[in-house]
């Protein structure tokens, strides 16, 4: 069997009347839309998707432990899959991010954002002279030689370092796996700029590949409400959002994440960019229970971030997690002045932009206070979302004035 004029080891034979989402580029094939499975592919290898009458329609990386049995690579039939083709793909996605690039101001950003820069599995995020990858699929990993000689060709990194230590290579059956991969390592933190303000970046431990670099828009449209205002950033992580609310003058800021590495990092990262003031706080807690005790104690504030990590993974989690965004939604309403500011996300993309509305409302309701939307939020444009992928689209704010 052939694709582009190179051999491949198999093919999947769709059941009759399930070729809809493959026609229309949605790139995921899951098991229950196989008919039979022609050949016997390892995982990774590069297989024909053919039609019930065994039409071939695409072609992509096997994978026989997960549920999402092939990821599609290309449709175009005179694309061939290997060294030229990730070369070709990685090129392409460097260049939309030209606007990014050029501009002086910001050194980290995600160069490639997976599916919806049609590379499954594959990330890349570069941080000032250092490139972070992240294989997340058996597909990606099959070809990550070539993936990394194309990065070194094209991006002439100082360096490259892996960050697949995420547990959804564990439903491909892969390992979890970190590391220099090429050139010189990266120092313990690297220094980078994002909108012209410094950040310290911990691409070893850091979470993620070290940084939230999808709220990067969201953290400067928050800086529009912070001049003079009392902030409180729940889940703070390195303080990104304090950093631009700082900058812009708020009067105090009051930090709370569960690390405290990531509250050390917050509070260097203030001081390197001249923010450094003395009342403020930097709390070491459980957001869940901080709050209550802020409500319990009648402290106020006039503005309040809520970014919190991801409450559902998966369809089961869905009830619980939209508990948990009101919850925490309430009683930040409860510790808000009148007229005071909620930026209020959820990186869940199981939790629609509608459901989540929905959810916010709940809480207004609950807590008695009318709440106006002023700003809706989403991923910063380095994160795009594929239109034929509707499932990379996972983040969503919302700026609401609570009355
Ligand atoms: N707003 C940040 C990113 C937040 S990521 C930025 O712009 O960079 C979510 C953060 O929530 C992580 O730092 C994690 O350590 C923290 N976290 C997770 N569960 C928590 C909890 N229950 N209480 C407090 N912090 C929590």
């Amino acid at each position: 069997m052939e694709w582009g004029g190179s051999e491949v080891a198999g093919a999947v034979v769709l059941k009759p009347g399930r070729q809809k989402p493959v026609l229309n580029r949605h790139p995921w094939v899951f098991s229950g839309a196989i008919g039979r499975l022609q050949g016997s592919p390892a995982a990774g290898d590069t297989v024909i998707v053919a039609d019930s009458e065994g039409k071939p329609l695409a072609c992509g990386a096997y994978s026989g432990r997960s549920q999402i049995r092939v990821r599609i690579w290309t449709w175009n039939p005179d694309e061939a899959v290997g060294a030229d083709f990730f070369r070709e793909r990685l090129g392409c996605s460097f260049q939309r991010r030209g606007e990014l690039r050029a501009a002086n101001h910001t050194t980290a950003y995600r160069l490639v954002n997976a599916e919806s820069d049609l590379l499954p599995g594959v990330v890349v995020d570069r941080y000032g002279g250092y490139l972070v990858v992240q294989f997340l699929t058996a597909g990606a990993e099959r070809w990550r030689q070539e993936i990394l000689d194309a990065l070194v060709e094209l991006e002439k990194p100082g360096g490259i370092y892996e960050r697949s230590d995420v547990d959804v290579r564990r439903k491909e059956g892969l390992r979890l796996a970190k590391g220099p991969v090429w050139g010189r390592e990266p120092p313990d933190i690297v220094e980078i700029l994002e909108y012209a303000r410094r950040f310290l970046v911990d691409i070893k431990h850091g979470q993620k590949t070290g940084l939230y670099l999808d709220q990067r828009q969201n953290r400067r449209a928050v800086a529009r409400y912070a001049a003079e205002r009392e902030i409180l950033n729940c889940f703070c992580y390195t303080g990104g959002f304090s950093v631009y609310s700082g900058a812009a003058g708020a009067r105090r800021i009051v930090n709370v994440d569960s690390s405290a590495d990531a509250l050390a990092l917050a509070r260097r990262n203030m001081a390197l960019n001249g923010l450094k003031m003395d009342d403020d706080e930097y709390i070491e807690g459980n957001v869940f229970q901080v709050l209550r005790g802020y409500r319990d104690q009648g402290r106020a504030f006039d503005l309040v971030v809520l970014d919190p990590p991801k409450f559902a993974s998966s369809r089961a989690q869905v009830d619980a997690a939209t508990r948990g965004y009101k919850d925490i939604n309430l009683v930040a309403m409860q510790v808000l002045r009148p007229g005071g500011i909620l930026v209020t996300f959820s990186c869940s993309g199981l939790v629609s932009p509608d459901l989540f509305q929905k959810v916010v409302f709940g809480a207004s309701v609950d807590a008695g206070r009318d709440a106006q939307i002023l700003e809706r939020l989403s991923q910063a444009s380095d994160h795009p979302v594929l239109l034929s992928f509707p499932e990379s689209e996972y983040l969503k704010g919302l700026i609401c004035r609570v009355l």
